[in-house]
């Protein structure tokens, strides 16, 4: 399988007057074309920080990190980063916030902009182009901030917690549509989440971290006999309750 993303022996420590905070320990994994990883592990172990490491934000310590197969660095990849927060600024239209990273990257054409109508169009707020913000709920601000991430047609996807504060019924629809995303077009998608059962609907793969510094405790492969396999038939097939199992006794054991 091809690789759109590659960590090895990743390690980080937080510097500050205070001292040391070492964040991540010996971090290696990767993901293929098609493939979507959940990371699970205790709130504050190190989630947040192995996600701002893979966008670039902060270089770590020893390791390396290779994106389509380029050191990060040197790597023209398109990485698109959703966070909790959906990040909408007030004084921009629903539409110009949506294009925002079109903008910043010089990459506003006739062709994306309409593909930006169209994404509006699908997720149903094709009517809130001119609204601002602050008149859509916060799902539709989620579906909006999720526009504006896809429109830039990333290759790999970092999403840090992004359906929280969605409606479970929306977080049902929006999972499944990026889930699709990532296995049609071939793309990677690794998503931090302290929610089990969203991890275990969604993913090829869990990983589950220990705490702080994290490390990776277990990777498990999620396999589901299904013949559509959609985050609301998994949450029904009686693997689920057996992963669910599995997954929280590993969180919750101390080695
Ligand atoms: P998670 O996403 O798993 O909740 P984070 O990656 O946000 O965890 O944080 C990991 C640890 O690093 C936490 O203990 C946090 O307090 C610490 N940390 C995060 N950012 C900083 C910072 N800028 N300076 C010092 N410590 C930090």
């Amino acid at each position: 399988m091809e690789q759109v993303l590659e960590l090895k022996n990743i390690h980080y420590a937080y510097h500050n007057l205070e001292g040391e905070t070492p964040a991540l320990s010996d971090i290696s994994f990767a993901l293929g074309k098609g493939e979507f990883v959940a990371i699970v592990g205790p709130s504050g172990c190190g989630k947040s920080t192995l996600l701002s490491l893979i966008a670039g934000l902060l270089v770590p310590e020893k390791g390396l990190i290779k994106i389509n197969g380029k050191y990060l660095r040197e790597s023209t990849t398109n990485v698109g980063y959703m966070l909790q927060h959906d990040e909408l600024f007030e004084w921009r239209t629903v539409y110009n916030n949506v294009i925002l990273g079109l903008e910043v990257q010089h990459m506003l054409t006739a062709r994306t902009k309409e593909k930006a109508h169209e994404l509006l169009d699908f997720y149903g707020l094709r009517q809130f182009e001119r609204a601002r913000p602050s008149e859509l709920s916060g799902g539709m601000r989620q579906r909006a901030a999720l526009i504006r991430t896809l429109v830039l047609d990333p290759d790999l996807l970092l999403l840090d917690e992004p359906f929280s504060a969605l409606d479970y019924q929306t977080r049902l629809t929006v999972g499944d549509d990026i889930g699709q995303i990532i296995r049609r077009e071939e793309k990677a998608a690794l998503l931090v989440t302290h929610d089990l059962s969203e991890a275990i609907s969604l993913a090829d793969r869990v990983i589950v971290l220990s705490g702080r510094p994290a490390a990776i405790k277990q990777t498990i492969p999620l396999i589901f006999d299904l013949e559509e396999d959609t985050p609301l038939a998994r949450r029904n097939a009686p693997e689920f309750k057996t992963y669910f199992n599995l997954i929280w006794k590993e969180l919750n054991t101390d080695e």
